[in-house]
């Protein structure tokens, strides 16, 4: 027998190393007016490095203490940012202790306890402040605390994404960290712009000014930053809403549920987090963001073929 279109459209999303989990799906990807497209991991390579190690005057802490603590706190998580600070610390031959109380909040950060001392990391934004329990910086802010915010703002302003590092509530030290542009970044976010008809939108947990950033040089305009998982999922209900069948992106636990609201969700394999590949209808296998336009492509051709 011949193989029924959709069917083949598999098989050859599979050639192009994209599984495609059901031929619903397959037909679904066709259909799909609206991207929305994850920062880390997705437009980037997925694999950040440390690039800036700032200790704080407050409790000044050495810059390989700051990192030790970094690291260890991290160690538990399976963040790309995380596995970036334990391959810091790696490098510079520092010993990592095992941590109890390890707790991690998606698009936030982490926590866990050792050697006596509490200790955070994660988005300065968002990250608990040790003295109000509000965002870092919120309240009134210590002047430690107006210092940590300008240090990273300073490092975001260059395209980093900062993450904060507190001991014992207080602000020790600010982390810069870079990850690469995917080559065909730009080339795909053209490509999806012109089959789905409208240019495709940055979801991001990430802070504004690196978004933006990143942003311009792939040719998006339209912005939205510092998500937590929640915030991309109301941005696609949105988009939904006004009539939109969105296509989104993503790799990571916090892109998850945007995974699962989405007309269709593609999650990319290679840095991609257990629960991102479970959910997405279809999976990035082999490392490559120029396959997701191809799929469309392949779909659309299959329900010619289908209708
Ligand atoms: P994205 O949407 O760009 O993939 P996430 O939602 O995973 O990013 O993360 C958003 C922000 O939350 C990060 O830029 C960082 O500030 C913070 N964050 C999340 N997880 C961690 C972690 N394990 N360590 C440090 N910071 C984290
Ligand atoms: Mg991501």
């Amino acid at each position: 027998a011949t193989m029924p279109p959709l069917l083949s459209a598999i098989a050859n999303a599979g050639r192009h190393g994209v599984l495609v989990k059901s031929a619903v799906v397959m037909e679904r990807l066709g259909q799909v007016d609206a991207v929305a497209l994850d920062k880390t991991g997705t437009l980037t390579e997925g694999t950040p490095r440390v690039t800036d190690v700032r200790p704080l005057p407050g409790p000044g802490l050495p810059e390989d203490e700051v990192l030790r603590l970094a690291a260890a706190a991290e160690h538990p998580s399976e963040h790309p940012l995380a596995r970036a600070i334990v391959d810091a610390a790696r490098d510079r031959g520092l010993d990592i202790p095992l941590v109890r109380d390890f707790g991690s909040a998606p698009g936030t950060g982490v926590s866990a306890t050792f050697e006596g001392r509490s200790v955070a990391v994660g988005s300065p934004a968002r990250l608990p402040d040790g003295r109000t329990g509000g965002p870092a910086g919120e309240e009134a802010a210590a002047p430690e605390m107006t210092r940590a915010l300008d240090v990273a703002a300073a490092l975001e302003e260059e395209g980093r994404t900062a993450v904060l590092v507190t001991v014992d509530g207080r602000p020790a030290g600010v982390l810069g960290i870079a990850d690469r542009l995917r080559d065909e970044a730009a080339a795909t976010v053209a490509a999806l712009g012109e089959l789905a008809g409208t240019t495709p939108v940055l979801v991001t947990g990430d802070n504004p000014r690196a978004a933006a950033r990143l942003a311009g040089e792939v040719g998006i305009d339209d912005v939205r930053a510092g998500l937590l998982p929640q915030d991309k999922v109301a941005a696609v209900r949105e988009w939904e809403r006004a009539g939109r069948k969105v296509l989104v992106v993503g790799d990571g636990v916090n892109d998850a549920p945007a995974l699962a609201a989405a007309h269709t969700g593609i999650a990319m394999g290679r840095a991609g987090s257990d629960l991102a590949l479970e959910t997405a209808d279809a999976v990035v296998v082999r490392d490559e963001l120029a396959t997701v336009p191809a799929v469309v492509r392949l779909s659309r051709r299959a329900r010619r073929l289908v209708v």
